[in-house]
C-alpha cells in the first residue's frame, strides 16, 4: 500500500476535485485510488461487508457505476460521508480551471475584494476566470460598492462602476468646454473679419 495523500484533507480535496464535473467514471477512479493508497480492497470488504468481487465489479473504471446503496457503504468504510452543496458557494469547483485562487493569481485585483458583502463566499475558492458577480469595493473611495465578474475585474480591468461614471463626466464636461471655446474662437474670428 503506498500513501499518496498526506492528510485526510487532501483525501477529501482530491475526491471532491474529480467529482465536481459529476462524471462517473472520475468519481469512480478517485475512490479506487483513495482506496487502493489507503485501506486496501481487502478491508475496504470487510468493513462494509460487500464482497471483493461486487467492489472490484462496482468501482472498475471502464463499467464501474456502484448502487447508491454500496456507494454509501463504501464511503462509510472509508469514514466518509456524502454532502453537497450549492454551485454558488462552491465556485471553485465549477470554475475548476487552475485550481487557484484570486486571491493567489490576482492580489491586486483583490485588494477591492468587498469585506463585508460577499458574506456567503469563500474567495479561497474563487478563480480570477469566474464569470459571477461578486461584490467590490472602490481604492479612491469607500462609499463605492459595485458588482462586476472576476472575469471582468480581472482579464478586462474594469474599473469602479462610480469612478468610470464620474471619469466619463467630467471627459463631457472637457469636451463641451472645447466645443464652447471653439464656438467662441469662430464668432470671435467672424468679428473681426467684419472690421
Ligand atoms: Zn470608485
Amino acid at each position: 500500500m503506498d500513501n499518496i495523500f498526506k492528510s485526510e484533507e487532501e483525501i477529501k480535496e482530491y475526491i471532491n476535485s474529480m467529482s465536481s464535473k459529476g462524471k462517473i467514471d472520475q468519481i469512480i477512479f478517485s475512490l479506487k485510488n483513495v482506496i487502493e493508497s489507503t485501506i486496501g480492497f481487502s478491508t475496504l470488504s470487510h468493513r462494509s461487508g460487500l464482497t471483493r468481487e461486487s467492489l472490484y465489479k462496482s468501482l472498475s473504471p471502464e463499467t464501474g457505476n456502484p448502487h447508491l446503496s454500496s456507494f454509501l457503504l463504501i464511503l462509510k468504510a472509508l469514514d466518509l460521508t456524502f454532502t453537497v452543496s450549492f454551485k454558488k458557494n462552491d465556485e471553485f469547483i465549477n470554475n475548476n480551471v487552475n485550481n487557484k485562487s484570486i486571491i493567489e493569481t490576482h492580489p491586486d485585483v483583490f485588494k477591492e475584494w468587498h469585506p463585508t458583502k460577499n458574506s456567503r463566499v469563500n474567495p479561497l475558492y474563487v478563480s480570477a476566470h469566474s464569470k459571477r458577480k461578486y461584490w467590490w469595493q472602490c481604492l479612491i473611495n469607500k462609499d463605492h460598492s459595485y458588482e462586476a465578474t472576476c472575469h471582468s475585474k480581472t482579464f478586462k480591468k474594469s474599473i469602479c462602476s462610480f469612478c468610470a461614471d464620474e471619469i466619463e463626466n467630467e471627459i463631457k464636461k472637457l469636451k463641451n468646454k472645447l466645443k464652447n471655446n471653439d464656438k467662441k474662437g469662430n464668432e470671435h474670428g467672424k468679428e473681426s473679419n467684419k472690421l
